[in-house]
């Protein structure tokens, strides 16, 4: 489509137009970094969570799925670590009073020297053409050298600074890269500090510490406390996971990029019980099989990436992120975590509960390892929509704008159109539609031409318009134009439901997973 930078903006204002995201109580001028999802957003999005619930609860005879209240008691939190280290490092601009989150200065300051390196690569390969190696080019290149050097160099700075929890440290590298304030330009930096993201409230009447509680900054920690629950009710058998949709809540520093990071989210997770020693194995399968369940739905190979975590959570003993090529570059769409046992046996400590597995097969009682996946739905939908969007120069020389959204996640799979008010083509669109809607969302439209109606129906990404007209009436048969290719075809109306169950069904997205 656009420039990159001009796509958010695309997106954001076409989601609005359509009626799939729209800033929250916009009538009040809204509340900065809350979007609420329209008419045709929550369909999509409940498709996308549908699609994931599926892949793990139905597709695992070994994962079952859970729905855990928002509110948790306080000591979840002082045991998962949440009160005392669920902290970013803050650090404000003293000229444009703006405030940033440290880490991500740095971290957007390694991107721009790797973009630099890139270039240079770019560069090798316009030159040598096909006898390019950009194996041996990185490895020997002194550009491309130096700046992988100096990445290197300050990811082992940041790794130590902020694992030490060394707050002057992280100041001092701000300093030493000359970073500037995007806005100010100005280097004129407060020291560092942390910023503990829990919302919190009161419970009931009662005023006082005792009554804190927090909205749940992840929905993992529901999942830990009823392991017990679930595996003794459910007779689950380790290895064995437990997946959970929700809503997560964290005072963000910097709430921007649309529904990439808001401070009202939904997470999509699922921890994944394993015998202590066969964690990294698990961890293996995972990644793997999350990668698979992204590129089932053909938004793209090359708009993924793994990235590593330098620093590891107090929990982890590995972890890295699925990234997406979103508007604003690479950026985290799902962390895969191994967490060792520290949540199980944190719970343990501060519940005095036993949270221990008896396995048969070796005869031993532990407290699990746990592999989580851990997926934001809203940023999921922004990929989808991002990478979805697109506008294209048409034969006879006009613009469509289309989404190409993957068919089974489309919020309407099919529009019937009468082609025209009269005649009996209404009733005869509606009866088709009477019969589709059992088993697909369906719209009806015969406002305006035919023209405009594919338009219309390209832009929300409705995969398969229908058209009845006069011969329908006579012959039954109906055309189906296809929304990517715009083909049309003529085809009977007891064809339309097999048709459009070939490219719609989840079930087909389903199989790719097994492959
Ligand atoms: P980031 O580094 O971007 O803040 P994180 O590493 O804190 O993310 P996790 O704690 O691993 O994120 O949460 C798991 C997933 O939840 C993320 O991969 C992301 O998709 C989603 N997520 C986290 N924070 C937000 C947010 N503020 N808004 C929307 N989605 C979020």
């Amino acid at each position: 489509m656009e420039q990159k930078d001009d796509l958010l903006k695309e997106v954001i204002s076409h989601a609005k137009e359509y009626g799939f995201v729209f800033p929250s109580s916009e009538i009040y001028d809204g509340l900065s970094a809350t979007y609420d999802y329209g008419q045709l957003g929550s369909e999509l999005k409940n498709n996308i969570k549908s699609y994931w619930w599926k892949s793990m609860v139905q597709m695992h005879e070994n994962i079952v799925g859970i729905d855990a209240a928002i509110f948790m008691h306080p000591s979840t939190w002082k045991a998962s670590g949440h009160v005392d280290a669920f902290n970013d490092p803050l650090i404000d601009n003293k000229d444009s009073k703006k405030r940033y989150r440290a880490d991500v200065l740095i971290e957007e300051h390694i991107e721009k020297i790797r973009q630099k390196a890139n270039k240079e690569v770019e560069k090798g390969r316009k030159k040598f053409g096909d006898s390019f190696d950009e194996e041996q080019f990185r490895a020997t290149n002194p550009n491309v050298l130096r700046n992988t050097n100096k990445i290197a160099d300050i990811e082992e700075r940041m790794r130590q600074s902020l694992g030490a929890n060394d707050l002057v440290a992280v100041k001092q590298l701000i300093e030493d890269l000359e970073i500037a304030c995007p806005i100010s330009g100005s280097k004129n930096w407060t020291d560092v500090r942390q910023f503990n993201l829990m919302f919190s409230t009161e419970l009931g009447s009662v005023a006082g510490d005792a009554s804190t509680i927090y909205l749940r900054p992840e929905t993992a920690q529901g999942i830990f406390v009823n392991f017990l629950n679930v595996q003794k009710s459910g007779r689950m058998k380790v290895p064995f996971g437990i997946a959970q949709i929700g809503k997560a809540f964290r005072n963000e520093i910097i709430a921007r990029q649309f529904i990439f990071r808001m401070r009202e989210f939904e997470q999509m997770e699922m921890q994944f019980f394993v015998r202590p020693g066969e964690e990294m194995k698990w961890y293996d399968y995972w990644k793997d099989h999350r990668l698979k369940w992204h590129s089932s739905l053909g938004l793209g190979q090359e708009n993924y990436r793994f990235h590593d975590h330098i620093k590891l959570a107090h929990y982890a003993n590995a972890a890295c992120d699925i990234e997406f090529n979103f508007p604003m570059g690479f950026k985290e769409l799902e962390g895969i975590h191994s967490r060792t046992d520290f949540d199980l046996k944190q719970h343990e400590a501060l519940s005095g509960r036993k949270l221990q597995y008896f396995d048969p097969e070796i005869n031993q009682n532990y407290v699990p390892y746990v592999i989580e996946t851990s997926i934001g739905l809203d940023r999921m939908f922004l990929a989808i929509m991002s990478s979805s969007l697109k506008k294209e120069q048409l034969e006879d020389g006009s613009e469509r704008v289309v989404l190409n959204l993957p068919p089974a996640l489309s919020p309407y799979k099919v529009a019937v159109m009468p082609l025209t008010k009269k005649d009996g083509l209404p009733e005869k669109a509606r009866e088709i539609i009477n019969e589709l809607k059992f088993d697909f969302t369906c719209q009806y439209d015969e406002k305006d031409s035919i023209g405009k109606r594919y338009r219309r129906q390209d832009a929300i990404g409705t995969p398969f318009s229908v058209t009845v007209d006069h011969q329908t009436l006579e012959d039954g048969s109906v055309t189906v134009r296809d929304r990517d290719t715009m083909e049309q075809k003529r085809v009977s109306i007891e064809e339309l439901h097999q048709i459009l169950r070939k490219r719609t069904d989840i079930g087909q997205l389903l199989k790719s997973l097994q492959k």
